[in-house]
């Protein structure tokens, strides 16, 4: 991928509040007008990884009361479900784009939120991963280490573990298929579609990363389409079954 110049964040929080609202709301959403047959492999992809993760939260034990952080909530795929089933979700991201159209979602599905007590509203906030505070039963972060490179995702990866007394979710995308990545991306989008740059992690190097504050890797999953690959992993601290 290209390096666009400047710094990094706030090319994506450029990119996530204009061109890439658009293209990954369409993505996330369920609309197939104007979505292209990549866009649609991607869709499915993203879909199993939230899918997959709430299968691994649910196996901890019913949702219902559990406080879960969802770092970098995008369009609210995950906050919204896990609010369905009860939990307490505190769910933010560096685009306040993608927060509202969350917030307008989450109000669409519940309504004011008043109709079913057993459903707490998310509580939604613009906020960047560096200044989450306070601690979840379980943070998740999904598909957004792909905005951090190995040293940058290495620090963030301490400090939402910080964040968590019970588990961490993470999703990445997986340094293995970097060039057949590159690869299919150049070959479908040789325009100027590449607003970001993509930063993929050995999965050796996020789990070192986890064991370096204390936590180790308790499941793992792989997720892929054509066009979508994504680790998934359940961290809990050492010393925890
Ligand atoms: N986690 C969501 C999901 O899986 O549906 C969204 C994934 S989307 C590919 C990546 C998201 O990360 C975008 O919404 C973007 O705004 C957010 N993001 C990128 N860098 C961030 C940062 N430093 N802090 C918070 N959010 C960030």
């Amino acid at each position: 991928a290209e390096v666009v110049g400047g710094d990094d964040k706030e090319v994506v929080l450029d990119y996530f509040n204009n061109t890439g609202f658009q293209r990954w709301k369409k993505i996330y959403g369920n609309s197939t007008e104007d979505v292209n047959r990549v866009q649609l492999d991607i869709r499915l992809g993203h879909a199993e990884t939230v899918e997959s993760t709430l299968r691994m939260l649910r196996d901890g034990g019913p949702l219902a009361g559990v406080t879960v952080c969802d770092a970098g909530c995008g369009t609210g795929s995950l906050a919204i479900p896990l609010a369905r089933e009860g939990a307490i979700v505190s769910a933010s991201d560096i685009s306040a784009a993608m927060v509202a159209e969350a917030q307008r979602q989450a109000k669409e599905a519940f309504g004011n939120g008043t109709d079913n007590p057993f459903v707490k509203m998310p509580k939604f906030e613009v906020r960047d991963l560096e200044s989450l505070e306070g601690k979840y039963d379980t943070v998740v972060c999904l598909d957004v280490l792909i905005h951090y490179p190995q040293g940058k995702a290495e620090g963030m990866i301490g400090h939402l573990a910080s964040l968590a007394e019970r588990r961490l979710v993470l999703s990445f995308a997986p340094k293995t298929f970097y060039y057949e990545l590159l690869k299919r991306v150049g070959e479908l989008f040789p325009g100027p579609s590449k607003a970001t740059r993509a930063y993929l992690h050995a999965e050796r190097d996020i789990e070192r990363a986890l064991e370096k504050v204390g936590w180790r890797v308790r499941r793992r999953g792989l997720i892929t389409t054509q066009f979508y690959f994504a680790n998934l992993i359940e961290a809990v601290p050492l010393g925890l079954a």
